[in-house]
């Protein structure tokens, strides 16, 4: 990637900003803060209250785990504190020009059923949103269903529905069911959410952890237009 190419392309935002932008727009997610020193983000850690989560925050980054990138279940101070320097020193490595902000903080999610939602425009229809299980299941399966935007609650609730994986956010084999009510009004959310931004390019929440009582999204990524 050079300089010239990161300038040209459509801006991305960070996780930290992108997180920041759905919240006004009233859509859960989990609360993140951007650390610019290992200091900083061990301080910010203690207030939040371990086990948390650290991501390498830059706007060059788009995919953070494969880049080492994302460091989970960190349980103290010192972990926080390794974490901070791998995460850097990984990124550095893989992409040399990347501009590193810091890195977030957040709380270590307890585990849910991953789901996704994303946003793109389709040059004939607009935006379109996608909705379907996280993980393995989207990327290898493609179980996902879409809808033009907007969208009314009964739209959501027949998007949630059509995916093939619908039984496992019902309460597969003793798994705790998902909060569908909370899906369908998370989808209307965003639906109303990209009516009202479109200068928003392509949307993708991705995982939300959906429970037995709500839905919270603890990865986002927002591309504006160019
Ligand atoms: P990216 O998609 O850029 O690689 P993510 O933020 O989605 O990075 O993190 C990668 C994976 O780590 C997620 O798919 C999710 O399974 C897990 N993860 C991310 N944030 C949290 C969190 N706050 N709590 C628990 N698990 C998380
Ligand atoms: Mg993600």
């Amino acid at each position: 990637m050079t300089q010239s190419q990161v300038s040209s392309q459509p801006r991305l935002l960070t996780e930290v900003e992108s997180k920041e932008l759905l919240k006004q727009g009233g859509i859960p997610v989990i609360e993140t803060r951007l650390a610019i020193s290992k200091k900083e983000a061990i301080s910010l850690s203690k207030q939040m209250g371990f086990p948390v989560v650290l991501k390498v925050s830059s706007s060059d980054v788009v995919h953070k785990s494969d880049a080492g990138g994302v460091k989970l279940g960190l349980a103290n101070a010192a972990q926080v504190g390794r974490a901070y320097t791998e995460i850097v020193s990984s990124i550095k490595e893989k992409y040399p020009l990347a501009k590193i902000q810091g890195v977030s903080v957040q709380k270590m999610a307890p585990p849910g059923v991953e789901v996704i939602i994303g946003m793109s425009k389709d040059a004939q229809f607009g935006p379109v949103l996608m909705f379907g299980l996280g993980g393995v299941l989207v990327e290898v399966l493609k179980d996902v269903s879409f809808r033009i935007v907007p969208l009314i609650r009964r739209d959501a609730s027949e998007m949630i529905k059509e995916i093939k994986g619908y039984p496992i956010l019902e309460g597969y084999r003793g798994m705790e069911p998902a909060d569908i009510g909370a899906l369908e009004k998370l989808i209307v959310k965003v639906s109303e959410f990209i009516e009202k931004n479109p200068q928003i390019k392509e949307l993708d929440l991705n995982p939300i952890f959906a429970y037995k009582d709500k839905a919270v999204a603890v990865d986002a990524r927002i591309i504006l237009e160019a």
